[in-house]
C-alpha cells in the first residue's frame, strides 16, 4: 500500500470535461472494499478493473462497494461490479430514499418542472432532456435498486482492509444524502464530490421547500471546523493537501456568487432565475449561449439553490404569478456590499 494510502483508480466515464472518476481500492490479503464504482458501462468498468489489476488488486477479491452518493459516475458502475462479484453494496441513507422512493425519472421530471417554472424556455428544457446521462441509464438504477443496498448514516463504522475503520459523516448539499468517510486517526477524508480541487461541485435545488445550498454551507462549514490539515481524497481529480483550506474557498466562491446573485437583481429588479441565470459571470463560457445543454442544466439549478438561500436568508422574496417564479430583493437599501458581508458571516454559521 502507497504510503498508508488507498490506491486510486481513475474509471472512464463519458460526462462533460470529467473524463473520470476516482474509485478507492482498499485491499489486504482476500479482501477488497471499494469506495465508489464508476458507471453503468462496460468501458467504465473495464477501466476500473484493469486499474486494480495494475495495482496487483484481484477483483475476484471484492467484498463490498461503499457509494458516497447518488450520482450515476459514482453509483451505478455497482450494479454491474456487485452483480458479477457478488460483493455486498452500501449506500448513503438519504440517497438510499431517493432511489427506492423517486427514482431517477420522477426526480429528473421534478427538476425539469422546476426549470419550466423558473422561466426556461422551452427550446432549451428540451435540450438539456435530451442530454442527461442519468436518464440515459436509468435502468442501471434500477439494477442499483435490486442489490438491496445496505444505508449508511452519520457515526456508522465501515471496516476498510489494511486501514483501520473508517466513520461515515453526512454532509448533505451536492445530493440530499451525501456522505464522507473520516479516518480520524490518519487525518484522511474520502470526500466523494462534497470538495474537489479544481473545480466546485455542483450544488442544484430539487424542490421549493428545501434549501440545498444551505445543507451545503453547513456542511462545508463543519469539514473546515474538524478537518484542519487533513488529507482530501476527492471524487474526481489529485488528492487535497490541506481540506479544510479548500474548503473554505468553495465557502468564499458561494458567498462570492450569492453576492453576484444580489448584484444583479440589484440592477434588473424582479426577474426569473433563468434572467438572472444569463447574467451570472459562469467559469469556463464566454457566455450564457456558449454552454452546452448540460451546463445550462448545472447553471440553471445552481442559480435557483443561490435565489433559494437567498430567500430563506430573507435577502430576496419570490413571487408567483402566471405559473412564472420571479425574485427580487427584499430589503430596501441596495448597499449591496453590505449585505454581501452579511452572507459572509451568516455562510459559516
Ligand atoms: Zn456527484
Amino acid at each position: 500500500m502507497q504510503g498508508g494510502m488507498p490506491f486510486r483508480v481513475e474509471a472512464w466515464i463519458p460526462i462533460g470535461d470529467l473524463g473520470s472518476v476516482n474509485v478507492y481500492a482498499f485491499t489486504e490479503g482476500p479482501t477488497t472494499v471499494l469506495v465508489d464504482s464508476g458507471m453503468f458501462s462496460g468501458k467504465s468498468v473495464y477501466t476500473l478493473l484493469k486499474g486494480l489489476r495494475r495495482f496487483g488488486v484481484d477483483p475476484r477479491s471484492l467484498e463490498r462497494v461503499v457509494v458516497t452518493h447518488y450520482h450515476v459516475d459514482h453509483l451505478t458502475g455497482a450494479a454491474i461490479l456487485c452483480e458479477a462479484l457478488g460483493a455486498e453494496l452500501m449506500l448513503a441513507r438519504g440517497d438510499l430514499e431517493l432511489l427506492l422512493h423517486v427514482g431517477v425519472e420522477q426526480y429528473f421530471r421534478g427538476a425539469l418542472e422546476l426549470l419550466a417554472l423558473a422561466g426556461t424556455p422551452r427550446t432549451v428544457l428540451e435540450e438539456i432532456a435530451r442530454s442527461s446521462p442519468a436518464v440515459r441509464v436509468a435502468e442501471a438504477y434500477g439494477a442499483v435498486a435490486e442489490l438491496s443496498p445496505k444505508p449508511l448514516g452519520e457515526g456508522d463504522r465501515i471496516g476498510m482492509p489494511g486501514h483501520g475503520y473508517y466513520l461515515v459523516m453526512e454532509t448533505p448539499g451536492h445530493t440530499p444524502g451525501h456522505i464522507v468517510l473520516v479516518s480520524h486517526g490518519r487525518r484522511k477524508v474520502l470526500l466523494g464530490d462534497t470538495v474537489l480541487p479544481g473545480i466546485t461541485p455542483h450544488v442544484s435545488l430539487h424542490s421549493l421547500d428545501s434549501d440545498p445550498l444551505g445543507d451545503y454551507l453547513s456542511s462545508l462549514s463543519r469539514i473546515a471546523r474538524e478537518m484542519d490539515g487533513y488529507q482530501g481524497l476527492p471524487g474526481h481529480g489529485d488528492p487535497i493537501k490541506d481540506v479544510a483550506t479548500r474548503t473554505r474557498e468553495l465557502i468564499a466562491h458561494h458567498v462570492d456568487r450569492l453576492g453576484e446573485i444580489v448584484n444583479i437583481l440589484g440592477k434588473i429588479g424582479k426577474a426569473t432565475a433563468f434572467e438572472v441565470a444569463q447574467r451570472v459571470r459562469w467559469r469556463g463560457a464566454e457566455n450564457w449561449g456558449s454552454l452546452p445543454p448540460l451546463g445550462k442544466y448545472l447553471a440553471l439549478g445552481e442559480t435557483l439553490s443561490h435565489l433559494r438561500r437567498l430567500e430563506v436568508l430573507g435577502v430576496v422574496e419570490r413571487l408567483e404569478a402566471g405559473g412564472r417564479l420571479q425574485w427580487r430583493l427584499a430589503v430596501n437599501s441596495l448597499d449591496t456590499s453590505r449585505i454581501v458581508r452579511r452572507l459572509g458571516v451568516e455562510a459559516l454559521k
